[in-house]
């Protein structure tokens, strides 16, 4: 039986029916509404869109933000504040029919790759997609860690510096704070304003720099901007050696538009991997890319579909 993933993000909705082998049969995207019964009734209605003419078992929203997976609600949603609180599978199942489910949607992302995408062949996956935030999800032994309440998994959230640069999450420090595009982008504009005859001081007089920048000027080879990204990496390598020394994950699979900068963010994070974890983990952990890209929330999403007795609807196929 297929399943619907329906990724929800700030300014759309994209949901998909997905077969049990991970392809992609029908994609739906609508903008995201910002009341509660516009927001409820887009939903309602891209589900029912999508799955139009395909046999579909049930629904699992992908959303940014803190989720109780129990309840199937989201308790916070910083950029979705009309999703906070709704009863999700009662409102939505009644619309569409369908057993709805909700997770985050960086769990999601790395239940995708897990299923279908650069941890197909493993059992012990962790996913940090480097995006705006830095989102995570992590599997062990094939299992979705989610917490008691179902909000753990925030590997954007652990502590690397102490007094470190303010947080979105209210902490100081946060890996997000330090390896995330937008902390990339403001590292950069206080590197350019100490060196201003660098290409980056020098883009930075003509307008505000963002965290794209950075690796165009990298690229280029400008040492203000590789500074700026080793400087990320770092950071990067201090998370992935405590994910290393905590989860002992074979694969580390790293996505979102930040993991274009490749070897000038990752090399620095392997260096500070080895340093700080332990053997043999250190020596085993592999560092992949995703490949899921865009899709892995709706991939994701889908195959943590749960049918009418709670059993995944695109079943996990055992060898
Ligand atoms: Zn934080």
């Amino acid at each position: 039986m297929n399943a619907v993933g329906v990724d929800i993000g700030g300014t759309k909705i994209a949901a998909g029916v997905v077969s049990p082998e991970g392809e992609l049969l029908n994609e739906v995207r609508r903008p995201t509404a910002d009341t509660r019964e516009q927001l409820l009734s887009g939903i309602a209605g891209t589900i029912m869109e999508v799955k139009e003419g395909y046999e579909v078992g049930g629904v699992c929203l992908a959303v940014p933000g803190y989720i109780l997976a129990r309840e199937n609600k989201v308790l916070r949603a910083a950029n979705l504040e009309a999703i906070e609180g709704i009863p999700l599978k009662e409102e939505l199942g009644a619309r569409t029919g369908l057993p709805v489910s909700v997770e985050n949607d960086a769990n999601a992302a790395a239940w995708g790759e897990f299923r279908f995408g650069a941890g197909r062949d493993v059992e012990h996956l962790i996913l940090i997609t480097l995006g705006t935030g830095v989102g995570g999800g992590v599997i062990s032994h094939g299992v979705l860690l989610r917490g008691a309440r179902g909000t753990g998994g925030e590997l954007g959230h652990i502590t690397v510096q102490a007094a470190g640069p303010r947080c979105g999450c209210g902490n100081r420090g946060c890996l997000e704070a330090l390896a995330s595009g937008s902390a990339i982008g403001r590292r950069a504009r206080e590197v350019a304003e100490g060196s201003p005859d660098s290409a980056l001081g020098r883009l930075a007089a003509e307008r505000t720099l963002a965290g794209e920048d950075v690796l165009d000027l990298a690229r280029k080879r400008d040492e203000a901007a590789l500074e700026v990204l080793r400087e990320a990496g770092t950071w990067l390598g201090i998370g992935f050696a405590a994910f290393v020394n905590v989860f002992d994950p074979e694969v580390i699979a790293i996505g979102g538009g930040v993991s274009e900068a490749g070897d000038l963010l990752l090399e620095p994070a392997r260096k500070e991997l080895r340093l700080r974890s332990s053997s043999p983990s250190r020596e085993l952990v592999e560092i992949r890319g995703a490949t899921l890209g865009a899709r892995s929330g709706i991939l994701g999403a889908a195959a943590l579909a749960r049918g009418e007795s709670g059993e995944y609807v695109l079943e996990v196929q055992v060898p």
